[in-house]
């Protein structure tokens, strides 16, 4: 069933037009995330959809039922932001208890759900705690088991991590994936960090100025983007592209350097763009020649840039390798894995 369906849905502030038409369906209990530059639109979406900002027009609905004009309090939908909001001057506890929902609640029942939450979120030494007392990651989860007691039918989440030092986020997004499984409830997640909506998605959204580019699970999009934006955002390092345009006798970029095409190329010779992820580059002894400007090595894995023409090009080396800059080195792509863009950037081929 779904969650949650957004049809045709726009924002436009005055005459700033910032989301124009957006359509996404959401399944019971999908971990969906909205990934895309800062400025293109998500945290404006994720706000339509909490009922925070209203609907220019479109249609919004939970569980079938349009909720467009419905009051934020009334949606069953849980948001945690990026700043937490948490109350400074109230306990862990009676932040998780103040909850609007849980008005009417009785004591008992709000103490049960305050446990479930604190339980789930590993909170129950904290409870009499102080927001300022907490560490960063603390805060991070008192904000999430505020959600959590709502028992909402969709989290909503809008860049959680971004206040956290790298180490933490990392240990964040796992905790969150593992409450997921626990809990199944659908969440919406934002970021503009497209290692973050890899790791975790169920199904990602890549948004782009107030448009969707493409949807879809994260290794599809990494194995088959729709076009240029997509394979340039998904995937670090980037996606090497040299625009150029294809001759019989291979793919000719402006520079003058020539890679050979892949064999779903077939007769088109439309492709204006020539796509290869750095961890589909070799370096073999014949290919294209390229000077090495600089090797970064991480212990697990080397990347090695280098310049071939005017092109700089990255090569992703699970091997360690001796070369240094100054050298020069062949590049060769794996046929199988490179990607063709025709001239207005969408895929070809795939
Ligand atoms: P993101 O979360 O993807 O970084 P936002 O949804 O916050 O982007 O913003 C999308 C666009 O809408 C931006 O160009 C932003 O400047 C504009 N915007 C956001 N909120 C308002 C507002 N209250 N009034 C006018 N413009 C806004
Ligand atoms: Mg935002």
């Amino acid at each position: 069933m779904s969650a949650l369906t957004i049809s045709g849905v726009e924002k436009a502030y005055g005459k700033a037009k910032v989301i124009h038409g957006v359509s996404v369906d959401i399944a019971s209990g999908e971990f969906v995330i909205l990934v895309g530059p800062s400025g293109c639109g998500k945290s404006t979406l994720l706000r339509m959809i909490a009922g925070l900002e209203d609907i220019s027009a479109g249609e919004i609905a939970l569980e079938g039922k349009v909720i467009n004009d419905v009051a934020p309090k009334s949606r069953d939908i849980a948001m945690v932001f990026q700043n937490y909001a948490l109350y400074p001057h109230m306990t862990v506890r009676e932040n998780m208890a103040f909850a609007q929902t849980l008005k009417k609640t009785d004591k008992s029942e709000i103490d049960a759900k305050i446990m479930r939450a604190a339980t789930i979120l590993g909170l129950q030494d904290l409870l009499e705690r102080y927001p300022r007392q907490l560490s960063g990651g603390e805060r991070q989860r008192v904000a999430m088991g505020r959600a959590i007691v709502r028992d909402p039918k969709v989290f909503l989440f809008d860049e959680p991590l971004s206040n956290l030092d790298a180490k933490l986020r990392v240990q964040m997004r796992t905790e969150i994936k593992a409450l997921h499984q626990r809990l199944g409830t659908t969440i919406v997640y934002v970021t503009h960090d497209q290692v973050e909506a890899m790791t975790m998605a169920d199904k990602i959204v890549v948004m782009n100025g107030g448009i969707i580019e493409q949807v879809g699970a994260p290794l599809d999009l990494y194995d088959r983007p729709a076009n240029l934006f997509v394979a340039q955002f998904i995937g670090s390092p980037a996606m090497n592209v040299l625009v150029g345009k294809s001759e019989p006798e291979g793919f000719v970029a402006t520079d003058g350097i020539m890679l050979p095409l892949p064999p779903h190329a077939g007769a088109n010779l439309a492709a204006a763009a020539y796509g290869i992820r750095p961890g589909h580059l070799r370096i073999s002894d014949q290919g294209l020649p390229a000077m090495v400007e600089a090797v970064e090595p991480t212990g697990s894995e080397t990347l090695v840039v280098a310049k071939a023409a005017k092109t700089r090009l990255g090569a992703l080396l699970r091997e360690r390798v001796s070369v240094v800059a100054g050298q020069t080195i062949f590049l060769s792509p794996d046929l199988e894995k490179v990607h063709l863009f025709d001239s207005e950037g969408q895929s070809i081929g795939r």
